[in-house]
């Protein structure tokens, strides 16, 4: 179908990966007129391994694609976060977020593309960037070719297809990650109201996290940074890491995981995958090429969410191409978006590595409405990081 579809066509913009970053691209480019062929190596609906946790910045960016409310019908719509420190403390942090698997989510946003006029073909896996001297004018698709106007990189955490259009800085991912599915009783899943993460300390510089999803499911992961600064006690970059490893002796230690444990009814196998994480990695344009969502590493470190961001870079580079804009005023535009929010989390994450700062933290924030207040805005990015996570925010987490 694929051949039928692609021989000789030329076309105003191709989209390479239908995840968020892709999707959200496609539907502003076609939803504008624009002919739009969106492709992925995978036939859909599919699933990606993931936290499956849906924050402010993705359901904001989900309402610019009126897709929310469709979206918050398949969820699970949580209070909050719930964050613990690695002595075992924890603070609620206020902000609308929900859980909903990537198989169903993925496929509402994909569908959505095709729904405002475009065309995806399945089961492609893109070979190369066809090239006229520096500039990207279209893809090889390995049985033929297509060629486009404008060419939206949108693959992932995969270094391969970085490679193959040239733009790849960094082959090894920032991070890697691991969850499981576990389904408990309906009673004992109703209980669960926020997204849990743990900075546990043998986990540091990562974490451990229960989501609780639709039908009382719960996606139960941990993800290791290798960007961090290893802490002291953590010892884990000293030794080939084992993310297997990680996550049982999260579900074994975690006081909450070992309850949700106990009265799981069913448990699905373990599944791994690399996050590109601090904006990093890969050059954010060439002439005739976008790279949009985690493929230019805009998953936050700090916590491994990255669906928002992919949303938001997919509508930004939609956009880039509505105005005529070329490959310069995009990455200028995802610097200008997303650099300072990035340093800012990046600080954040260096300060939760440190597992005395992050218990610190913790008993401050049951006693101290300015640090409850930033940590919320930080969770709906509302705040500067750095009020927060520096000498005057930590003296003043005492006065106010
Ligand atoms: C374990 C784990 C937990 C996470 N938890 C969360 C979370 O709870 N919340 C959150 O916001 N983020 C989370 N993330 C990050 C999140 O998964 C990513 O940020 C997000 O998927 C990025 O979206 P994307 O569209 O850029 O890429 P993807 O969703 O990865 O989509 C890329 C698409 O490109 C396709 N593709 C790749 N190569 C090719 C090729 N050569 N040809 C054609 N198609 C190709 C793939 O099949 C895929 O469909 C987590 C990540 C991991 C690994």
């Amino acid at each position: 179908m694929a051949d039928y579809i692609v021989r000789d066509m030329r076309v105003d913009a191709l989209v390479i990966g239908a995840g968020p970053a892709g999707s959200a691209a496609a539907i502003t480019l076609a939803g504008a007129g624009r002919d739009v062929v969106m492709v992925d190596r995978a036939a859909f609906p599919r699933d990606k391994v993931c936290g499956d946790a849906l924050i402010p910045d993705a359901l904001k960016a989900l309402a610019r694609l009126g897709l929310r409310e469709d979206v918050l019908r398949c969820s699970r719509v949580l209070d909050g976060v719930r964050v613990y420190a690695p002595d075992g403390q924890f603070v609620d942090v206020s902000g609308e977020c929900a859980c909903i698997p990537r198989l169903t989510v993925d496929e509402v946003l994909r569908s959505a593309a095709v729904k405002a006029g475009a065309r995806f073909l399945p089961n492609v896996d893109v070979k190369g960037a066809l090239v006229d001297g520096e500039r990207v004018v279209g893809a090889d698709l390995g049985a033929s070719e297509l060629r486009a106007d404008v060419t939206l990189l949108a693959t992932g955490a995969a270094a391969e297809p970085l490679k193959r259009f040239g733009v790849c800085h960094r082959i090894a991912p920032s991070a890697t990650a691991a969850r499981i599915y576990v389904r408990t009783d309906e009673a004992f899943a109703r209980e669960a109201r926020h997204l849990c993460i743990s900075y546990d300390a043998a986990i540091c510089p990562g974490y451990g996290w229960i989501f609780p999803g639709p039908d009382a499911t719960f996606n139960v992961g941990v993800g290791f940074f290798y960007d961090g600064k290893a802490r002291p006690q953590a010892r884990l970059s000293d030794r080939k890491l084992n993310t297997r490893e990680l996550l049982h002796r999260f579900l074994d230690t975690f006081p909450p995981a070992k309850d949700l444990m106990s009265r799981a009814i069913d448990i699905t196998e373990l599944k791994g995958a690399p996050l590109r994480t601090a904006l990093c990695g890969s050059a954010l344009a060439r002439p005739g090429l976008l790279v949009v969502g985690e493929a230019a590493g805009l998953t936050y470190s700090f916590s491994g969410e990255g669906i928002g961001k992919a949303l938001e870079s997919g509508i930004i580079a939609a956009e880039t191409v509505l105005r005529g804009d070329g490959a310069e005023t995009y990455a200028a535009r995802i610097r200008a978006a997303f650099g300072p929010r990035f340093r800012g989390y990046k600080l954040a994450q260096d300060w939760l590595a440190r597992p005395r700062l992050a218990n610190f933290l913790a008993r401050r924030a049951r006693k101290s409405p300015f640090v409850r207040r930033e940590l919320s805005g930080l969770f709906q990015e509302t705040s500067d990081p750095r009020r927060l996570f520096s000498a005057a925010g930590m003296l003043r987490s005492f006065v106010s």
